[in-house]
């Protein structure tokens, strides 16, 4: 298999790079280790599990929800908070200690990966597929992956990491030049 861009990660990151590459109509596939799109961000019946906000300054968020046609809501802020840690008793915060706008997503912040996803050919993903080893050869890189029980591989002009660092320098061997 070849492609001239090869995306690794199907986080929110790397879903937006694929947008751009559908949109721009060039050559790309996207290579996803779980069975699922979306990365750290994950909801369960409409619940954000993890990543719930964004800020008034985000404003590349709020461009990205507008042309996804996605609407927003002010997270509301008035009353107390009330901060419970298992190991300690809980706290009650006043309003005025913790005020700051942000921004919530209607319908949760996962909206963001389903507009996304919409806007790529399925064809364009390969889920359940983890990237183990990148090797650059002289016409270019070779991108090493692992299914379940399968191996395979995937020729690239570029690869674009779409992950966190840590994850890729833990699991992946890089750019090893092979002669
Ligand atoms: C609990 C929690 C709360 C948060 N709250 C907020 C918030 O309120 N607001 C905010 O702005 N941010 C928040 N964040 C941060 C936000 O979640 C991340 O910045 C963002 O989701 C990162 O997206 P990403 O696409 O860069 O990476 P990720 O979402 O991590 O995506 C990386 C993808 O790469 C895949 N992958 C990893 N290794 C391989 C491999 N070897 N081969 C193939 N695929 C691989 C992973 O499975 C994953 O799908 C929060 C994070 C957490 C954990």
């Amino acid at each position: 298999m070849h492609t001239d861009n090869l995306i690794i990660g199907g986080g929110i990151s790397g879903l937006y790079l694929a947008s751009k590459f559908a949109d721009q109509e060039k050559d790309f596939l996207l290579v996803e280790a779980r069975d699922r799109l979306g990365g750290r961000i994950d909801n369960h019946k409409g619940l954000d599990l993890g990543p719930t906000w964004f800020w008034p300054g985000q404003r590349r968020m709020t461009t990205l929800c507008k042309n996804l046609g996605i609407s927003v809501f002010e997270q509301q802020n008035q009353g107390d908070m009330l901060y419970e840690d298992p190991n300690v008793q809980s706290e009650r915060i006043p309003s005025q200690q913790y005020q700051m706008t942000s921004y919530r997503v209607d319908g949760g912040i996962s909206q963001i990966i389903r507009g996304l996803e919409h806007k790529i050919p399925s064809a364009k993903f390969l889920l359940n597929h983890q990237v183990r080893e990148i090797i650059r050869t002289e016409d270019g890189l070779t991108v090493n992956l692992n299914q379940t029980t399968n191996k395979s591989s995937v020729s690239a002009k570029r690869v674009f990491l779409a992950l966190p660092p840590r994850l890729a320098a833990r699991n992946m061997a890089l750019l090893r030049f092979v002669e």
